[in-house]
């Protein structure tokens, strides 16, 4: 269970960098080479975080593929999870892309104040 070591993680560091404040998304960029399989990952964040201050925060996830570089300089998406070949000319490649594992952004509000701090229009009312 992977995705529930995952999720753990991804709460703790939302919930500090949060400082208390409500939490409404948490965006995260994950690379192919992490190996996380999306279902489990949104079913582990539900389970890691009902009850806690993170209790219907949304998990935004930017998946992010594998990426090689040839001696040749080459850059490809890797074609498959373990072929680090570059398919222009079959050298071993380099991986410079697809390890990432990042909560890039969070989406807050003062647990004081309305959610609608993020600029989203107000909701049309009749005249
Ligand atoms: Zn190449």
């Amino acid at each position: 269970m992977h995705e529930v070591a995952l999720s753990e993680q991804v709460a703790a560091v939302a919930r500090r960098a949060a400082g208390g404040r409500r939490v409404h998304s948490v965006r995260l960029r994950i690379g192919a080479l992490r190996q996380v399989v999306p279902e489990p990952l949104a079913y582990a964040w539900e389970f890691t975080t009902a009850g806690t201050s993170l209790d219907g925060a949304t998990l935004d996830v930017e998946w992010v593929p594998g990426r090689l570089r040839c001696p040749a300089g080459h850059e490809s998406l890797m074609q498959g999870e373990f072929d680090v070949h570059c398919p222009r000319c079959g050298e071993v490649a380099r991986i410079i892309g697809g390890e990432e594992f990042t909560v890039v952004d969070l989406s807050v509000s003062d647990s004081s104040g309305s959610p609608d701090s993020t600029g989203r229009p107000a909701p049309e009312e009749d005249a």
